[in-house]
């Protein structure tokens, strides 16, 4: 897409035909999308629009009805290929925080890295505490999720979720339940992690997030993409009146 792409090298997420209905209601009527490494992708549009399904067929949540959804040019959507060392290849984080309760910020990052990637724990927490350290968190490893604040917490999720050097990044809503002074805190991690390199496909209500971060913006409207370009295009000149209506409510 935005990014100049080796023809050797497959995008790192390629999305194409992309059909999932609940019942008899379409949610999603025929995705295609592309994403290429180092590409910060935001999926925008009203509640129910499916973007969260979206998300949720390409970490392998919802079996999809129709459609292939291709990491780094493998078919995760062939039953052969098996889920859990498709999710082991993504990081995720969701609107509601994801964490384990039970577990202290130090496990909790640390958890997956060694239990998914088999990482040692010296490994696993010598990556956790350098991340801790880099988001200022390094004084809270010992602490329980819910003593920490939601700006706090929503970045040990993000921080959970990139400390096994995943392929592709998952960010759905992440801010959105957040009180708004906490918001600026995680979306700055996000910027970081996309000047680190991090691949991003992520779903916001932050347009002017999406303006500083993403490379390419994804208007979805009832399943389908009416608009998708640069984010100066889709937010600062829409070309579609369904576009401009729903940039018009947000703002
Ligand atoms: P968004 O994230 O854009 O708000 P969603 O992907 O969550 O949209 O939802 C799209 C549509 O699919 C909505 O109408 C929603 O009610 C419906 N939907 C989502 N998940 C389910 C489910 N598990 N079962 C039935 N309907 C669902
Ligand atoms: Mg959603």
């Amino acid at each position: 897409m935005t990014t100049a792409q080796d023809p050797q090298t497959p995008p790192v997420l390629e999305i194409r035909g992309l059909v999932k209905s609940f019942g008899d209601a379409p949610v999603l009527r025929g995705i295609d999308l592309s994403i290429a490494r180092h590409e910060c992708v935001a999926v925008i549009g009203a509640s129910g629009s499916g973007k969260s399904t979206l998300l949720k067929s390409v970490n392998l949540l919802e079996q999809v009805d129709d459609g292939q959804i291709f990491l780094q040019g493998e078919d995760i959507t062939d039953p052969r290929v098996p889920v859990d060392a498709t999710r082991a290849r993504i990081g995720v984080v969701f609107q509601q925080f994801n964490r384990f309760p039970h577990l202290n910020v130090l496990d909790n990052v640390t958890l997956a890295a060694r239990k998914v990637h088999g990482q040692s724990r010296g490994t696993a927490t010598a990556t956790a505490l350098r991340w801790l350290e880099r988001i200022g968190l390094a004084d809270k490893v010992g602490d329980y999720p819910d003593r920490l604040s939601g700006g706090q917490q929503q970045r040990v999720a993000i921080v959970r979720a990139i400390a096994s050097d995943p392929e592709l990044l998952l960010l759905d809503e992440i801010t959105s339940a957040l009180d708004p002074q906490l918001v600026g805190e995680v979306l700055d991690l996000v910027a970081d992690l996309k000047r680190a390199g991090s691949t991003i496909l992520m779903t916001t209500h932050e347009m002017g997030f999406a303006r500083r971060v993403a490379d390419h913006v994804v208007f979805l409207s009832g399943g389908v993409i009416v608009e998708q370009g640069p984010p100066e295009l889709v937010l600062g000149d829409p070309q579609e009146p369904e576009t401009r209506a729903f940039l018009a409510r947000v703002h």
